[in-house]
């Protein structure tokens, strides 16, 4: 049996791997390999697999031992390409070493560079290159990252001292020059001397002179960073399996640092932060490796200086960058060095880029005919979510980063609702509105220590929300999520005094009225205003700007376009009336959940009357009170959405929201108003609000337990729905309604709900003289509804997941709870990933696959759809495009994420 290869080489036009080995040959080498295969200049060498670190973790930190001969085989490949030999007293080769796993992990692994030096190679080098100073900096160079890397003795934090960077800091200082490359000679020299003097009574040993054993050393060196904790926490923060193991390239150097002829850079095909076509990039003349990114000398930009500075290096770049994108089909993010004016590719992968970008660069590439639509498409050229960058106002970026400059940076919380606000603090939704009444141009950010549902208004008004407690799933980021509006919470380090009105951060008392600024993206909380851009794409949407006036907006319409053509699911809003129109622009084709309580929530004098019948009579006519507010609600939804469906989710809270202990305490005249209404005592009136307690109110009295044992309620939303539904019809408009029972469990909640919208529907259709085809159907967000879903179709005309509360009665877990255990579960991987974000795939997901295959056994034609939270989600649209649902309903905001995640499930489906 032949050996296994474990080491690959590459260089002088050829090689033994591709780019489509990454697995094998981690991404570096692979892509090494490529660009030496597609004849770009690529200093040769060899990449040793991924393999070799599997077994060198399985085997005591030892290697296969075929190794050896391989690798020293391949040094002679290297040798033959670069006419120079490894360790030779003469015509030296010097290497590096690098890591190089599947997936980039920036920073986490080592390098060593100039491999091969000693006191016999560095004369050689001189000799060679005539340059004293380049030969002594690349020694001393190497003894500082072999130190560093080999021998571990990089220090772990800042407050221990880097023994190396203490030596070149004196040196630095006593010859007044600001960096290492201005030190003389003998400067160098002498660093050299103390730096072995350090490896000696640091590490114990002798820096070794023997160029195979500094080799070696450093293999070992770049497949034990694998194991390292930064490594691992890495892993674990992105998903990286730790079984992947890195490969190790081995490479000829080549020298950015031998004079002024020389360059080290790195770049991008085109600008990753806008899309802009065009290389841009960092250099810095006479430099080696880590120098650009090291932050010691300021870079010059290639597009702006290199063209004057090195023209030929120039053309080089620009002509290496078009070949790489011609091949790769994709925007590159490269790593270079010039060397006496010749180009030499050191990296190339992928480039990461901004949500702008990554729409730009898609549709540019089709435009440019290196991709089809559907390539442009896919979800790793614009992760769906990234859409988002697109919708939401930004900070100027030159603002922030002053902000930054300026220290004005408070806190951080969680990026709840993305995008970014600017304004004046106000601590109270009703100081809100009444301040927005007074000038609709006010710019206010609503400060709390959490939101609740009567705070709704005050936050429609806001521009943004900041709150001290709560998750990614409180009602704060809930909420502002589905309005699409920033939103920070969690920011616990608030300090919020509602009777002083301040709040207390970072040693600053800010009171109501001064500017504070939130950014949703990032959770970042700054002091002071931040200038704001709009989104032009919603600049569109809303009118303010015409489509031709925006190529953003061109671009994203173009790439939606092509996201409709390909996908299957269909996309619809969870919306109520207010913002019907918009979730239109944004490309619904329906509404798939409208709750009808922020209606009552509007209403809440009726709606208490209601709460304090005790017969049916009277709580009938505290309904008709609230019926023409739902009616009119209904009519203007149904108008907006002509022929188009609309889901109406009946009453779902439970009654206490409405009337709470939490409402007499804000409220500490209400008790006495209330009993004055309705003519009993305060003491009733605690009474009845005592009753309404419950002690889990997410299992309690709500969803269509309300509607069972209160059929009236029932039966006046149906009467509205219907009513508006005929009156819309009589006007010539096409109504699709759809009437969804909340959280039932058995198929009988749905027969008794069923029974008594039906009732009402022959009323109402015999009041008006005209009828219209409706449909009912059921929420599946209770485990006994998915279990039992083929009985329940009997009765049911349609099923939409509410996966909210099916995670939360499927998995146990309260999402307004689970906050203290949750980090822990995802960083320690008991949990992949929150479930209130990404459906559960095997649990709740199962539940899901079970409650539509028994459902349409019962009925083929059952509409089926998704109007969680989860909608909105892409890797659950993904799940949901799987399991053949028809449609996904998201809040507005989140359609163009969803369309795109549909898109991207249907393209990579094939
Ligand atoms: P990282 O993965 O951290 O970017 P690399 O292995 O890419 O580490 O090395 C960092 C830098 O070191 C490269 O960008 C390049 O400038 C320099 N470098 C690595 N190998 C060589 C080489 N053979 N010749 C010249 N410079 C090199
Ligand atoms: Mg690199
Ligand atoms: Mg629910």
């Amino acid at each position: 049996m032949a050996d296994t290869k474990y080491v690959y080489t590459f260089g002088d036009g050829k090689a033994d791997g591709n780019t489509t080995q990454k697995e094998l040959l981690g991404g570096k080498g692979a892509n090494l390999a490529e660009m030496s295969r597609i004849g770009l200049p690529v200093p040769a060498g060899f990449t040793i697999t991924t393999e070799v670190c599997t077994y060198f973790y399985d085997n005591d930190r030892t290697y296969p031992p075929e190794l050896k001969d391989q690798v020293n085989a391949a040094i002679a490949d290297a040798e033959k390409c670069m006419g120079k030999k490894y360790g030779d007293p003469t015509n030296p080769l010097l290497l590096s070493c690098r890591s190089g796993a599947r997936e980039s992990m920036p920073g986490m692994m080592d390098t060593v560079l100039n491999i091969g030096i000693n006191e016999e190679v560095v004369q050689a080098l001189i000799k060679q290159s005539g340059n004293e100073h380049f030969a002594w900096d690349s020694y001393r160079r190497l003894i500082q990252m072999y130190g560093d890397v080999v021998l571990g003795l990089k220090p772990e934090n800042k407050n221990q001292d880097d023994h190396f960077e203490v030596i070149l800091d004196a040196a630095r200082e006593k010859e007044g020059v600001e960096h290492e490359a201005g030190l003389s000679v003998a400067a160098i020299k002498q660093i050299v001397v103390d730096f072995k003097k350090v490896i000696k009574d640091h590490a114990g040993i002798d820096f070794p002179e023997d160029p195979m054993e500094q080799l070696w050393g450093c293999i070992g060196a770049v497949f034990g960073s694998w194991g390292n904790d930064r490594a691992a926490v890495y892993r674990r923060m992105n998903g990286i399996p730790h079984s992947w193991g890195t490969a190790t390239n081995v490479q000829a150097m080549v020298f950015g640092n031998l004079g002024d002829t020389c360059a080290t850079g790195v770049g991008l095909t085109r600008n990753c932060s806008d899309g802009t076509p065009g290389f841009c990039g960092d250099y810095l003349i006479n430099a080696q490796g880590e120098d650009v990114v090291a932050g010691t000398r300021t870079p010059k930009r290639v597009e702006e200086t290199l063209q004057q500075d090195k023209p030929e290096a120039f053309e080089q770049l620009t002509n290496i960058g078009k070949t790489l994108e011609q091949h790769y089909k994709d925007v590159q993010d490269i790593e270079f060095t010039v060397e006496d004016g010749k180009v030499w590719m050191l990296q190339t992968r992928n480039a990461k880029r901004t949500g702008f970008a990554a729409v730009r660069i898609a549709v540019d590439l089709v435009n440019e005919g290196l991709i089809d639509a559907k390539t442009a498409l896919e979800k790793r050229r614009i992760p769906a979510d990234d859409l988002n960058q697109l919708l939401q106002p930004i900070f100027n970026p030159s603002d922030k980063e002053q902000a930054q400059k300026d220290n004005r940076l408070l806190a951080k919380g969680i990026n709840a609702g993305p995008g970014a606000a600017t304004g004046q603090i106000v601590f109270h939704a009703s100081d809100a509105e009444e301040t927005y009444n007074k000038d609709n141009d006010v710019q206010l950010i609503l400060v709390r220590k959490e939101t609740s549902p009567e705070d709704l208004r005050g936050m429609k008004v806001a521009k943004g929300i900041l709150t001290a407690f709560g998750g990614a799933s409180s009602h704060a980021a809930l909420v502002s999520r589905q309005m699409g509006k920033t939103c920070v919470c969690g920011c616990d380090s608030l300090n919020i005094d509602y009777e002083a009105g301040t709040v207390t951060v970072a040693g600053q008392v800010l009171k109501g009225g001064d500017w504070i600024s939130v950014d949703g993206f990032t959770g970042e909380v700054f002091a002071g205003k931040i200038e704001t851009s709009p989104s032009e794409v919603m600049e569109v949407m809303t009118g303010n700007m015409k489509p031709e006036e925006s190529e953003v907006y061109q671009r994203y319409a173009q790439l939606m376009a092509w996201a409709d053509e390909h996908r299957k699911l269909n996309v619809r809003a969870n919306t109520e009336s207010h913002d019907a129109e918009i979730s239109l622009q944004l490309g619904a084709e329906g509404v798939g959940l409208c709750r009808t309580e922020h209606m009552f929530f509007d209403h809440l004098d009726e709606m208490r009357e209601m709460i304090f019948s005790t017969t049916v009579e009277d709580r009938e006519k505290a309904l008709a009170k609230l019926i023409k507010f739902q009616r009119d609600d209904f009519t203007h939804l149904f108008k907006v959405m002509a022929g188009k469906a609309v889901t109406i989710r009946l009453l779902d809270p439970p009654l206490h929201e409405f009337l709470s202990e939490h409402h007499m305490h804000e409220d500490p005249a209400l008790a006495g108003k209330l009993a004055k209404t309705f003519g009993v005592t305060e003491e009733d009136v605690k009474r009845r609000v005592a009753e309404l307690v419950e002690s889990n109110p997410m299992l309690g009295h709500r969803g269509c337990r309300l509607g069972i044992v209160y059929p009236e309620i029932t039966a006046m939303q149906a009467r509205a729905i219907l009513e508006a539904a005929v009156a819309c019809k009589k006007e010539g408009i096409e109504v699709l309604p759809e009437i969804m029972i909340p959280l039932a469990g058995y198929k009988a909640e749905v027969d008794n709900q069923t029974a008594v919208i039906k009732a009402t529907a022959a009323k109402v259709f015999d009041e008006m003289g005209e009828s219209v085809e409706y449909m009912t159907g059921t929420m599946i967000e209770i485990p006994r509804a998915a279990l039992t879903a083929g009985e329940i179709a009997d009765t049911a005309e349609f099923f939409s997941f509410g996966t909210n509360d099916l995670t939360q009665t499927g998995l146990g877990i309260s999402r307004d709870d689970y906050k203290g255990f949750i980090g822990y579960y995802t960083e320690n991987d008991i949990m992949p990933a929150d479930p209130f974000q990404t459906v559960d795939q095997t649990g709740i997901g199962r539940l899901m696959k079970i409650a539509v295959a028994d459902g349409r056994e019962t009925r083929p034609d059952l509409k089926i759809g998704i109007c969680g939270e989860h909608g909105g989600d892409p890797k659950s649209v993904y799940f949901c495009h799987e399991i053949g649902l028809n449609y996904v309903s998201c809040s507005p905001r989140r359609i163009p994420i969803a369309r795109l995640a549909a898109a991207q499930a249907a393209v990579e489906a094939g």
